[in-house]
């Protein structure tokens, strides 16, 4: 067996009750596997009764029935987790043993990370300045042998996925540079797979990095169109304003979008839009948006291998994801005329992964209705990176 593993994988450890936005209190349906369902049964005395009274089924599955405001119910006033004070680390349930880490299969690779919702893993994201690295491994374990694997695709998507990561850990280019290249290479990948041509020619084609400098300026990137941005983030944030959640989930944009509309700020200059995003042109902001693109490009690019829609899977990820993320610190920024500190900004990666990337219904809504306006369009994306 064949294992990819994103840099802190391994290392992470979770800071428990010093951690701003416990998982355990966020809503989250907490789906408790049916071992340790048998062994919570089986437990005696008051702890016992208590595992009883507060577990339940919900739509066929066996979980902790979360109080009125969405905590675990063996979650307490310290938030310390009472079910591993009384029964020990080894009889959590998988859901609680796993998170934050992920994993996926894709061909005979086991993709493994570790989510940026939870605000350890984004401060890590945040604050690490070196490039993230990715550990290959093998297990004595056997392999993948599924006869249906097109193998030869797969190889090709793991240079393509490879290539990826590669350029958005450029640093000779600007952010806004390599998000266009990488939208533009895994678009064109996509268009070789469907039409099911050999991608290995444009594969070299964008491991060149020297012939970026003939490529970029076809893309228009280098005309900064900030009346598009703008008309975007006010477009985007209008669908989250009556999401019931938002204040529980993204209170950062729920607060914003209510001051900006009071002070008809969303209409603002384009010279004070113009100002915002120039904050993300320093170095600082450059090696964080990097590492967010890669925790993107890593979570979400061979996911597309199943069904052969890796633009989409990426795409998505950049959509939903980064595009929040700089939204909500464009309007912090046209509010307060400077950027979030570093927790603040943690903090506001790790909310906005739980609203989009832990509810698959809200965000298909987002991305069904930007479909229609051509969104995934590489020409519409140029001009959100410009
Ligand atoms: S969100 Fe992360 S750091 Fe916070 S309690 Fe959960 S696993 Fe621990």
């Amino acid at each position: 067996m064949k294992f990819l593993e994103l840099e802190i994988f391994n290392d992470f450890k979770c800071i428990g009750s010093e951690c701003p936005f416990t998982c355990c209190s966020g809503g989250w349906k907490i789906i408790i596997d049916s071992k340790s369902d048998s062994y919570y049964m089986s437990v005696n005395g008051p702890f016992g009764n208590k595992l009883k009274n507060n577990i339940t089924t919900k739509g066929g599955d066996r979980c902790f029935a979360l109080t009125e405001d969405g905590r675990c119910p063996f979650l307490n006033k310290e938030n310390l987790c009472d079910l591993y004070i009384n029964l020990g680390e080894e009889h959590l349930c998988d859901t609680c043993k796993t998170y934050p880490r992920y994993s996926f299969l894709a061909g005979d690779i086991l993709f493994e990370g570790v989510s940026i919702s939870c605000p350890e893993v984004a401060d890590f994201f945040l604050s690490h300045k070196e490039a993230l690295k990715i550990d290959y491994a093998e297990s004595k374990k056997s392999g993948i042998n599924d006869p249906k694997i097109n193998w030869e695709v797969f190889n090709h998507s793991v240079r393509a996925f490879t290539t990826a990561v590669e350029i958005a850990q450029d640093r000779e280019l600007t952010i806004s540079e390599r998000l266009t290249l990488v939208t533009l290479f895994s678009f064109q990948f996509q268009t070789y797979i469907d039409g099911k041509r050999d991608p290995s020619g444009l594969i070299e084609l964008f491991r060149n990095h020297s012939g970026f400098s003939q490529i970029l300026p076809q893309t228009g990137i280098y005309q900064r169109d900030i009346g598009c941005k703008a008309e975007f983030i006010a477009e985007f944030i209008s669908l989250f304003r009556n999401m019931s959640s938002l204040y529980a989930n993204l209170p950062e944009l729920y607060e914003l979008i209510r001051c900006l509309e009071d002070e008809e700020q969303l209409s603002a200059s384009l010279g004070k839009w113009k100002l915002a995003y120039q904050t993300f042109d320093v170095e600082e902001a450059q090696i964080w948006q990097e590492q967010i693109l890669v925790y993107v490009i890593y979570r979400y690019f061979m996911q597309g291998f199943e069904r052969k829609d890796f633009y989409m899977k990426q795409v998505r990820g950049i959509i939903l994801l980064f595009e929040l993320i700089v939204s909500t610190l464009v309007l912090y920024h046209l509010k307060y005329d400077r950027l979030p500190d570093f927790k603040e900004c943690a903090l506001i990666v790790a909310h906005s992964s739980r609203i989009v990337e832990h509810s698959n219904s809200f965000a298909d809504k987002v991305i069904e209705h930007f479909k229609t306006k051509g969104i995934m369009d590489p020409a519409f994306l140029f001009r959100l990176f410009s």
